[in-house]
């Protein structure tokens, strides 16, 4: 979750991290604790300004290692995190497959893929199975995209496919990640695709 300063949107999401610098640990540490509280029991989009907001906070808690100090004791509807101690907010993105649940904190792997439960693990293979060859149709080369015929036509039906794949995972797959961790939150965009937060519909 570096900024790129090449990419404008990365600059201003650097920008808006500014409203929490000023804040010192504890305090950091404390609306973290709280936040994780009202985040509790639902399955949030990416795109959420809540959740927009809990992630610059936890991105600059990771950096001041906020969770490792333990100012404030982690909440009690969350476990604790291997991959960096911080409480465990995994993300669920198309790449589940191959990259596992995305930890909120630190941007890698909260859980991998073969550490799921079992029966929401077969679900979520299935999903991203048909997912993966929709995704593809953006990454086609020039033999691929000659193939197609209209690749045009080929690019909107694989962007409309992803919106209702989106759709899926946000309403019957994230949900039952709740099962299992106190909050998750899910992807509801692909860039390669240019769906975009509000092309998905629940
Ligand atoms: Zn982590």
């Amino acid at each position: 979750m570096t900024a790129n300063p090449d990419v404008p949107l990365d600059l201003l999401w650097k920008e808006y991290s500014q409203g929490f610098r000023d804040f010192d640990d504890l305090t950091l540490a404390r609306w973290l604790a709280q936040t994780l509280g009202q985040l509790k029991g639902r399955a949030w989009r990416l795109s959420h300004p809540l959740l927009g907001a809990y992630r610059l906070a936890a991105q600059l808690a990771h950096e001041r290692q906020t969770w490792l100090k333990r100012l404030v004791a982690i909440p009690p509807a969350y476990s604790e995190s291997a991959c960096c101690r911080a409480p465990m907010l995994p993300l669920l993105t198309r790449d589940v497959h191959e990259a596992g649940l995305i930890c909120q904190h630190c941007s890698e792997t909260l859980v991998p893929f073969d550490d799921i439960p079992a029966k929401l693990r077969h679900n979520l293979k299935d999903w991203a199975t048909r997912y993966a060859p929709v995704h593809a149709v953006a990454h086609w080369d020039d033999r691929q995209r000659k193939a197609a015929g209209d690749y045009d036509h080929a690019y909107e039906r694989a962007a409309e496919e992803a919106e209702g794949l989106l759709a899926q995972a946000g309403r019957q797959l994230a949900p039952r990640l709740l099962e299992f961790y106190a909050a998750a939150v899910w992807e509801d965009q692909d860039e390669c695709l240019e769906v975009r937060n509000e092309d998905v519909t629940l």
